[in-house]
């Protein structure tokens, strides 16, 4: 199968664009505001583990966690595969965790710093995946979808947002399918999990509880006993997840959805320590989801403001993101863009009309 012509590595889904670094009222870090250096574990509770591997650009890291199971450890979330990543395991493997095997790699959700070297270690240990049915289907799709050139419906989308020409033509000469490159093969069989469920790891049980709209079917790992959640993407301390529009599905809703994720999760307990995949372990649950309900209605108010002349995607990104939007984000900027209009087309506050291809929004 061809690679992609271009060696770049794709931005991270990840990457926040509406990034506001604050430390906001309700939000406490028990653990400090630092953490474990690549190749180091500092304890975080009874039984568990925490490192960070390295991730280009503004995001720098992904925080892994480290459960004991039984006779080994489970890991959740991986890192990107990039050479830097693999050697932060190396120095694990023969340091902090020599003689110690791997039970199990669970992983958060589809996106590449989460799942790239999931496959590479189940190879390595003879373990099996675990994942939501959605997010395996997503990263199978992904990792085997490799072209010379976009799809026609992938033009067609950018064309859609407003993209010039020119850009059009810088973003297909970067062939399709670059999540592949930074994602070792994902496993064929894997054990799948459900919302609801309840996973036994060592001594804890943690409950599955799924939300959407950063990705299709993101699980995080709740134990109320132990007050813990593995967080994932689905509530980060400082930074906004982003939520994207994406070409899989362009009539969908997924700020919506996310919207209903963050009230789902508003059901639990406000006493746990949350272990996200960005950033430092903090507490404060409830306040960290009312604040980034009330961002979200700040800008869908902004951008419903901003539609009192037509306007298409990419005439929105200042409003949305007050920073200057660079190639290396373009799509994401997109694809948020997109997220934010779709949402108030869907409360019946915009219109969308088509001209010549491309989408025109305006305040309804
Ligand atoms: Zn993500």
């Amino acid at each position: 199968m061809p690679k992609p012509s271009s060696k770049a590595e794709p931005p991270s889904p990840d990457e926040s664009l509406a990034d506001t670094p604050y430390s906001h009222k309700g939000l406490t870090y028990p653990l400090g505001r630092s953490g474990p250096e690549a190749g180091e574990i500092m304890p975080l509770a009874d039984g568990i583990g925490w490192t960070r591997s390295p991730v280009p650009g503004s995001l720098n890291h992904i925080n892994l966690w480290l459960l004991d199971d039984g006779d080994g450890i489970a890991l959740v979330d991986s890192g990107l595969d990039i050479p830097p990543a693999r050697e932060a395991w190396e120095t694990l493997f023969a340091g902090p965790l020599a003689g110690r095997t791997v039970t199990r790699v669970i992983c958060t959700h589809f996106h590449p710093d989460h799942l790239g070297l999931a496959g590479w270690l189940c190879a390595r240990f003879g373990v099996r995946l675990w994942m939501t049915r959605g997010e395996w289907l997503f990263a199978r799709m992904l990792t085997t979808d490799v072209r010379d050139a976009p799809p026609a419906e992938a033009i067609a989308y950018w064309r859609a947002a407003g993209w010039d020409e020119e850009r059009i033509a810088a973003e297909t000469g970067k062939g399709w399918g670059r999540f592949a490159s930074v994602v070792s093969p994902v496993p064929v069989s894997y054990v799948r999990m459900r919302d609801g469920d309840t996973v036994r790891i060592g001594a804890r049980d943690w409950r599955v509880v799924v939300g959407s709209g950063h990705s299709p079917e993101h699980a995080c790992l709740v134990d109320e006993a132990g007050r813990l959640m593995i967080a994932g993407d689905q509530v980060l301390p400082r930074i906004t997840s982003n939520v994207s529009l994406a070409l899989s599905e362009p009539e969908a809703d997924p700020l919506g959805e996310w919207l209903d994720s963050i009230a789902k999760l508003r059901r639990l307990p406000d006493n746990l320590l949350v272990l996200p995949s960005h950033g430092e372990p903090f507490t404060g649950l409830h306040a960290r989801l009312d604040a980034l309900v009330e961002g979200h209605r700040g800008r869908l108010d902004a951008l419903h403001e901003h539609l009192a002349e037509p306007r298409r995607a990419v005439d929105c990104f200042s409003i949305l993101f007050g920073r200057a939007i660079g190639d290396g984000v373009y799509g994401l900027a997109t694809g948020e863009a997109l997220g934010h209009l779709r949402r108030l087309e869907v409360e019946g506050r915009a219109v969308r009309e088509a001209k010549d291809g491309v989408y025109w929004f305006r305040a309804a």
